[in-house]
């Protein structure tokens, strides 16, 4: 069904408004008309009613049409305006449109298939405008609301920096406890250590069987805390990024016998059989070899804390000329790959509880990862729950070394050449700073 358009013609002249009333239905514009003669007449009319076209009269007997345009404007009426112009108007019609007039007609012009093609123009053009304006006021209260989620953000985001910021100062403040508790413990039990191996030496003094069993576990339980401390010490370290590698040239295969063979007793305590494997051409490298060993002992001990039966074994391999691959296997309870991620993370353990079965830190693996980072090689896991586990580390065969500046000394040791080159891949600043000036990059 076609709408029926509300139209209002202001005209003064009766025989006028008639042409614009005989165009229209002569047009067949399904219409409500409404007429009136002069502007203050229309302005109340537009304000009471609303209208969807006003044919208006250029000259108004108590305004120009202009001034009515101005008006309606200001009062905020929006509806499509087509003035009517009178012969010489002409010029007028571009001011007309600026102040807000939606189409002009020459009255010399007014018929029914004109009228009625202006009419449906105006109706349309004053649509868009309609649907354009709501768009920019859509557009404009979204864009204020972005505004305000931009500024909720950016004090949500400085509240998380705050935040941070608190963070990394208790970090900074746990980790300065932890180094200063675990360093002022490590004396007094160095003491206790000391002390309990001078009375159990026989030279000292005789103890009965009671004491010298009361002294050991005195001098063992010392030794499992100060292991601890040093975990915790070492661990606050490398978190405050203030440990640094000492590398030297030395045989790898002694290192590791050395490493075995202390915690051989510990094996076979638990009746575990424990064997090594060695297979190096050269057993030359040059890196930490106190660090190596801390290593090796920790995966060790790892083996033996989780393995109930069976074996544990240590194969050391050269994987290329400058990597070696030392791996620790057990037949112990095994890791579900859910975990594996996790238990190199400190203070993580499988098994969380307080009244859990194996006792320990958590901060063994922790400490391995940084320090195999730090040496520029990699941790690889196999393990299977109730089967065993394997953790092999691979590791360059010659730290690198920041300030490589050196064209190519060579060295002897053992029998083996050892030659001196310069590269330095990947490093963080603090790796080495303390042999960098002294010990050239060594290729073996
Ligand atoms: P800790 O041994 O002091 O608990 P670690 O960081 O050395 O801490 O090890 C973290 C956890 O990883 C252990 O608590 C254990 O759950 C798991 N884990 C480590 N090594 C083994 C292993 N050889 N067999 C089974 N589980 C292991």
């Amino acid at each position: 069904m076609e709408e029926t358009l509300r139209i209002l013609v202001v005209d003064d002249d009766e025989v006028d408004r008639m042409k614009v009333r005989r165009a229209l239905t002569q047009a067949g514009v399904c219409m409500e008309l409404s007429e009136v003669g002069d502007g203050n007449d229309a302005l109340s009319a537009l304000r009471n009613s609303t209208y969807d076209c006003v044919f208006l009269d250029y000259r108004l007997p108590d305004q120009d049409g202009l001034t009515l345009i101005q008006k309606l404007r200001s009062s905020e009426i929006k509806v499509p305006l087509v003035v009517l112009t009178s012969q010489g108007d002409e010029q007028i019609a571009v001011e007309l449109m600026k102040a807000g007039a939606t189409d002009y007609l020459s009255k010399s012009r007014v018929c029914s298939e004109t009228l009625a093609q202006v009419l449906r123009h105006a109706i349309r053009v004053h649509r868009a405008e309609m649907q354009t304006a709501l768009v920019n006021q859509q557009l404009r209260e979204t864009n204020e609301q972005l505004i305000r989620k931009n500024q909720e953000l950016e004090s949500q985001r400085q509240q998380i920096q705050l935040q941070n910021f608190k963070l990394l100062e208790a970090s900074r403040l746990k980790s300065q406890f932890l180094a200063t508790m675990s360093h002022e413990l490590r004396t007094p039990m160095n003491a206790i250590i000391g002390f309990s191996q001078i009375l159990l030496r026989p030279k000292f003094g005789q103890l009965t069987h009671q004491q010298t069993d009361m002294v050991e576990r005195i001098l063992n339980n010392g030794k499992h805390l100060l292991m601890l401390l040093n975990e915790v010490l070492d661990f606050s370290k490398l978190e405050g990024g203030r440990l640094e590698l000492k590398p030297e040239l030395f045989d790898l295969t002694k290192v590791i016998n050395i490493a075995v063979a202390e915690m051989r007793s510990l094996a076979e305590a638990k009746k575990l059989s424990l064997l090594v494997q060695t297979d190096l051409q050269n057993p030359l490298v040059f890196n930490d070899s106190v660090r190596v060993r801390q290593i090796l002992v920790n995966l060790l001990s790892n083996a033996i804390k989780f393995t109930e039966s069976g074996r544990i074994w240590v194969e050391v391999k050269e994987i290329s000329k400058n990597r070696i691959a030392i791996a620790v296997r057990d037949t112990g309870i095994g890791i579900a790959p859910r975990d594996f991620k996790h238990i190199f993370e400190a203070f993580r353990q499988v098994d969380q509880s307080i009244t859990r079965k194996y006792p320990g830190t958590g901060l063994g693996l922790a400490i391995i990862d940084s320090l195999v980072r730090m040496m520029g090689g990699k941790i690889i896991l196999e393990s299977q729950l109730g089967v065993g586990s394997m953790f092999k580390i691979e590791i360059p065969r010659q730290l690198s070394l920041p300030t490589a500046n050196d064209n190519g000394s060579t060295f002897h040791m053992d029998g083996h050449e050892i030659v001196c080159s310069a590269q330095n891949p990947h490093q963080s600043p603090f790796h080495f700073s303390k042999v960098s000036m002294g010990f050239p990059n060594l290729k073996l």
